[in-house]
């Protein structure tokens, strides 16, 4: 996509975050797991960042209930709500206190970071993926956060194909239809 590439990191943890820690489906598997809350955190958030610091259980309560948030907006934007998923967007950046600030840290360059200092992990995170799917929704590719189609599946995705005609959270999902509708047409 056109963002840049910490944008684009961090819209990946937003996506990370809600389909490891919000009940649903996963390609025709209950989520989450069941098992530590913490342990499913911390894979997702080491999806992205590999060195990201170990999760407490009670951070992990935190990050699930923001992941509840932002699948709020996902399933506005899949179905056709912009308003309401910019509505969604705009009421976390106000209460999480987003804003930018220019960091350097850990032999970095100077980037951005997307809360103030002093925040706890959780809601550093919650203000970060707000940050980062507003800069989506404000963008060209606003209509492109979808929830998966597949049947027994509501994982969700952010489409960055060129046409923009993506349906399903993985290839996973993509194969399970593609093989239950050449076996249809076996039948037929
Ligand atoms: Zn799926």
């Amino acid at each position: 996509m056109n963002f840049n590439s910490h944008t684009d990191l961090v819209v990946r943890v937003a996506v990370e975050l809600v389909n490891a820690l919000t009940p649903g489906e996963g390609h025709g598997r209950a989520v989450p797991p069941s098992g530590e809350r913490a342990a499913v955190a911390n894979s997702a958030l080491r999806a992205v960042y590999p060195s990201h610091r170990e999760v407490t259980e009670a951070e992990a309560g935190e990050l699930a209930a923001t992941a509840a948030r932002l699948r709020a907006v996902f399933e506005a934007v899949a179905r056709g709500d912009l308003d309401a998923a910019a509505q969604q967007v705009n009421d976390l950046l106000e209460e999480t206190h987003a804003r930018p600030m220019l960091e350097r840290h850990d032999g970095e360059p100077w980037h951005l970071h997307f809360h103030g200092p002093g925040g706890t992990m959780a809601g550093d995170w919650a203000a970060s993926c707000a940050t980062g799917l507003a800069m989506v929704l404000g963008s060209e590719f606003g209509d492109r956060l979808g929830v998966c189609t597949a049947p027994h599946c509501d994982r969700v995705y952010v489409d960055v194909s060129r046409n923009g005609t993506r349906r399903f959270c993985s290839t996973t999902c993509q194969n399970r239809v593609k093989t239950a509708a050449f076996r249809a047409r076996g039948r037929a």
